[in-house]
């Protein structure tokens, strides 16, 4: 049996998105800027997908800006905003963030740092919730940009947006959310949750791979950070991708109708889960159990190294990661940025894995997964004792 439980990294395409994509790529060659029957057909398409990711997330359509993905949405919206208003705002140098982001936004800061504006990394919690009263201290009218995160990739963590918004309304700065992990899975109304800017990518929602978008409130001033034919208003040039945002709509369009359902079947999963470790001592359950995307669970094990259990369970058909899927293949080295943060203890660090369910799970997947960990964990803290 396989089980794929890293739902955080990457999501499969729905068997009816695949086939929607498929029909697409085949029944709309015209590229979507053409003037000819093609090309407008392809124009029509664009446009219902925009129409309905908009609806989705109670936007307008003018808002919503198509970009290769979540990474690419961060980058236009932090630099593309600090661009549009460095002559017009010179006193505005300070971007603030979370300790806590993914990569494109922390890397993308750091760079914003070496260009001389002054970043402020904002500390969590050990549940991983945003310190807001250190935003409060930071956010003043030397404030650029917010940029913090809806839910955060390695544990689940959903921040207080809404309080955040407040913050940043009140000393007239622009608040950004990464949301490409919360996308789908809690829902999304751009209004309510007062955010300037929004960053998502389909292949966290079972749409396809390099497609995303930004969602940009009306009346945001964003200057292009690359240039070309002037596609998306200027803002993102380049060949409109039809296939791909018609899938990431199609994508979004049907998760964003199960969402109640889906989100009582993990809560049970997650609980088999957490029922299962009870088995073991020397468990930690790392975020909030509250305020979290539904079906995640980040699980720390004392005593036992999370990539020599991560690939005992591959070996067994079950694919987890151990923090997120950027920081496992490379240049992070030092453990999680993420559960450093939250003052989580070194020994527990290290014997880190993330679990997140999806569409494609089952009771049974659920149940082999639960043996399988508990079993792996028995063998490894054997092995180590000697
Ligand atoms: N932001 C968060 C929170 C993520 O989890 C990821 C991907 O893991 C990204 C941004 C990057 O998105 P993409 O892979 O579409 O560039």
């Amino acid at each position: 049996m396989k089980v794929y439980l890293d739902h955080a990294a990457t999501t499969p395409l729905l068997p009816d998105v695949l086939s929607y994509y498929s029909d697409v790529l085949k029944d709309y060659p015209g590229n979507a800027s053409s003037l000819h029957y093609e090309g407008e057909r392809s124009r029509e398409l664009y446009n219902w997908a925009k129409q309905t990711i908009a609806d989705s997330i109670n936007a307008d359509f003018k808002e919503i800006v198509f970009t290769s993905g979540g990474t690419e949405a961060d980058n236009i919206a932090l630099f593309g905003y600090l661009k549009s208003i460095r002559e017009k705002k010179p006193d505005r140098k300070k971007v603030v963030t979370s300790a806590i982001e993914h990569e494109a936004i922390i890397e993308t800061v750091k760079e914003l740092d070496q260009m001389g504006y002054d970043v402020f990394f904002a500390p969590v919690d050990e549940k991983g919730i945003v310190d807001v009263d250190s935003l409060k201290e930071q956010i003043d009218e030397q404030t650029a940009i917010c940029s913090i995160m809806y839910a955060n990739n390695e544990v689940g963590t959903l921040q207080p947006l809404k309080e955040i918004s407040q913050l940043c309304k009140e000393a007239g700065c622009i608040l950004h959310t990464d949301a490409v992990q919360a996308m789908g899975k809690v829902e999304i109304d751009v209004n309510e949750l007062g955010v300037d800017m929004l960053s998502a990518s389909a292949h966290k929602f079972y749409g396809p791979k390099g497609v995303g978008f930004l969602y940009v409130k009306e009346g945001t001033p964003l200057e292009p950070i690359f240039y070309g034919g002037g596609h998306e208003k200027g803002l993102r040039s380049g060949t409109e991708n039809v296939p791909g945002v018609a899938a990431m709509a199609k994508a979004l369009e049907t998760v964003s109708e199960k969402i109640n359902e889906k989100q009582e079947q993990y809560e049970q999963w997650t609980k088999r889960i957490m029922d299962a470790c009870q088995k073991l001592s020397g468990v930690q359950f790392n975020g909030d159990p509250e305020r979290r995307t539904p079906g995640s669970l980040s699980l720390s094990f004392s005593g036992v190294n999370g990539e020599a259990l991560m690939g005992m369970l591959s070996m067994e058909d079950i694919a987890i990661s151990t923090a997120s899927a950027c920081s496992s293949h490379s240049h992070r080295k030092g453990g999680s940025h993420v559960l450093s943060a939250m003052r989580c203890p070194k020994e527990y660090i290290n014997g880190t894995i993330r679990v997140v369910t999806g569409y494609d799970n089952d009771d049974e997947q659920i149940d082999y997964f639960c043996n399988k960990l508990v079993e792996k964990v028995t063998l490894l803290r054997r092995l180590s004792n000697g």
